[in-house]
């Protein structure tokens, strides 16, 4: 069966159904409109047929699921877990704290260098001398194992793990 949408000459609008193109073209002359009676029948712009209404929406549906629950999820929380999908233009409060934390180290790592004697390996003895006042007073930095130093601590001497970072070119 085939459908036309067909219209009158009085411009009235209806369907009708065909066994074929051909079988319209037989009975169209005996047509006529169901409103107004009238016997100028010709076929209007086909009708979308029910596939093509079908499928459109299908398709629209189909790629809904993907885009809808972020759009529909919309809360604040959700705006936040979507931000990092996209490259953030300005650094995120974490990184900007690593970045402040990387920079005190440095210039703590710096002013030691600067400031404080290079005693090397023998940090954990010069400590020791310096604490029980063996040795003049001052501020020294070198190299302890994780095992000298916590000997130094349990012994009440301060001393503090200095950053390792590569140092910067300036
Ligand atoms: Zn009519």
């Amino acid at each position: 069966m085939i459908r036309y949408a067909l219209r009158c000459g009085a411009g009235h609008e209806f369907e009708g159904w065909f066994r074929s193109s051909a079988a319209f073209d037989d009975e169209a002359a005996a047509l006529t409109c169901p409103i107004c009676g009238d016997g100028r029948i010709e076929k209007a712009i086909m009708a979308p047929s029910v596939m093509q209404r079908g499928a459109a929406p299908a398709e629209a549906e189909a790629e809904k699921p993907a885009a809808s629950p972020p759009a529909a999820g919309g809360g604040a929380p959700l705006g936040e877990f979507a931000a990092p999908a996209a490259p953030p233009a300005a650094p995120t409060p974490r990184q900007v704290e690593l970045a402040r934390a990387l920079v005190a180290m440095r210039r703590l790592r710096a002013h030691v260098e600067a400031h404080f004697e290079n005693v090397g390996k023998r940090f954990a003895e010069e400590a020791r001398k310096i604490h029980h006042e063996e040795a003049e007073a001052r501020d020294i930095f070198g190299q302890a194992t994780l095992d000298e130093a916590k000997e130094l601590l349990e012994e009440g001497i301060e001393v503090l793990p200095l950053p390792d970072l590569p140092k910067l070119d300036s």
